[in-house]
């Protein structure tokens, strides 16, 4: 698939800027996050990137945007959540067939067969080869990154109460006045209710 081309031929020392945008079916079912809201298609994600020569390496600095839909980890409420991660990835050159046989991992020698890049496990290091370069498996780890561990809607979400279930954000239950209610009101109420 020529999916997410970098012509790295033509790169040079100086930066030279690409968008891309990367549609929901492409990286939908890669992503293994159980909270994803995957009846609503997700608008596209993008990625803008400045890609430069060093020396006989390629450097690649950019961020990942986008918007998918979450389901918060606290009050289960379906959200909005803003994707930004950045990003940077050093590519050295693979010389010669050789060497690519010598990469021991199956998937990385796959990988530069089919996309001309083998990406290392931190996702700021890998090899590359031939005169363009696919970055569609590298966005997909890049996506699946940007994934929140733990979902939510917002920083300080209450949550759902653990004794009665109410959502907190919506109404106040009485679990949670008898837990801050102070000692003091409550001697004030012993002694009101006293005849
Ligand atoms: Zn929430
Ligand atoms: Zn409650």
């Amino acid at each position: 698939m020529a999916e997410f081309a970098l012509p790295v031929e033509r790169l040079r020392d100086d930066p030279e800027r690409f968008e891309y945008e990367i549609p929901a079916a492409h990286w939908l079912a890669r992503v293994e996050a159980s909270d994803l809201d995957r009846e609503e298609a997700p608008a596209p994600l993008r990625v803008e990137l400045e890609a430069r020569r060093v020396g006989t390496d390629l450097l690649l600095e950019g961020t990942l945007t986008g918007e998918v839909g979450l389901e918060c980890s606290r009050c289960a409420r379906r959200y909005a959540h803003a994707l930004r991660e950045p990003f940077r990835l050093v590519l050295e050159p693979v010389e010669g067939a050789g060497s690519v046989e010598a990469l021991d991992e199956p998937e990385g020698r796959r990988g530069l067969r089919e996309n001309g890049l083998c990406l290392g496990e931190d996702l700021e290091a890998g090899w590359f080869r031939g005169p363009v370069i696919r970055l569609g498996e590298f966005f997909g780890e890049l996506i699946a990154l940007a994934m929140p561990i733990q979902p939510l809607c917002r920083e300080d979400c209450p949550g759902i109460c653990p004794h009665c279930g109410a959502d907190r954000a919506e109404e106040r239950c009485a679990c949670e006045d008898e837990k801050v209610e102070s000692p003091f009101a409550v001697l004030r109420r012993l002694k009101e209710s006293k005849p």
